[in-house]
């Protein structure tokens, strides 16, 4: 996919999003375009940039310390989520680095990211990521730990935004993104990160604040 293409891209998703908001009588703005940026580099990242995306994912904090830093400087306001499973001895980095943290999944992390930011003063948002249709060798929490660990990250002192899921592949995602909305509803979580390139419009009628698009925007990862 070509660099222009991927501001063309970014305005047609940016138009899928308003309209499938409208079916849902929400506002556009209620809903942030994440870009998934993984895998593709500053030359693939740039244009987005220019045509004024500001949020950005990557799920390894060693690929976005490489990145990023440089990107950050050329444009101020570029806001960095981490998409991917963190493991707990690079806390202290992605706290460093990311704005946003969207897979919180296991008290042990909790107790590192804890840690992290109170050694560097920085706070992300946090999104509990939850193990929606618990599958097996999948991130995030089971349904049934959430209670417990949302009350671990909150004592820990953790800014918890909301809740993250990635639903099972290959069926209707509705009733997952249902299911995750009900959960953040009941423990009074106002942000869900939910919806990818192959369903994002669905994630937004159901109420998705985040939706994490890579594909549909910088084209396939090789
Ligand atoms: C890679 C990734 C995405 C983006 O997926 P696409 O299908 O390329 O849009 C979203 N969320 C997570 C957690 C990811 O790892």
């Amino acid at each position: 996919m070509s660099h222009d293409d991927a501001a063309a891209r970014l305005t047609a998703i940016q138009a899928e999003i308003a309209r499938a908001a409208a079916t849902a009588s929400r506002k556009p703005d209620e809903v942030t375009l994440i870009a998934v940026s993984k895998t593709h580099d500053a030359d693939a990242i740039r244009p987005l940039i220019a045509a004024g995306q500001r949020h950005f994912g990557e799920n390894r904090v060693q690929e976005a310390e490489g990145k990023w830093p440089a990107l950050r400087e050329e444009t101020p306001g570029i806001v960095l989520h981490l998409v991917g499973q963190l493991q707990s001895n690079k806390a202290e980095a992605a706290v460093a680095l990311f704005d946003a943290i969207h897979s919180v999944d296991r008290p042990s992390l909790v107790t590192a990211l804890a840690k992290a930011m109170d050694k560097t003063d920085r706070r992300p948002a946090c999104f509990v990521q939850v193990n929606i249709g618990d599958e097996e060798q999948k991130g995030g929490c089971a349904v049934a730990d959430l209670p417990a660990l949302l009350a671990e990250a909150r004592t820990a002192g953790l800014r918890i935004a909301g809740l993250m899921a990635v639903p099972p592949l290959e069926v209707e995602p509705a009733p997952y993104f249902a299911l995750l909305a009900r959960l953040a509803r009941d423990h009074g979580l106002g942000g869900l990160s939910m919806g990818m390139s192959g369903d994002y419009p669905t994630a937004v009628t159901i109420g998705a604040t985040h939706v994490r698009v890579g594909t549909a925007l910088f084209g396939g990862r090789a």
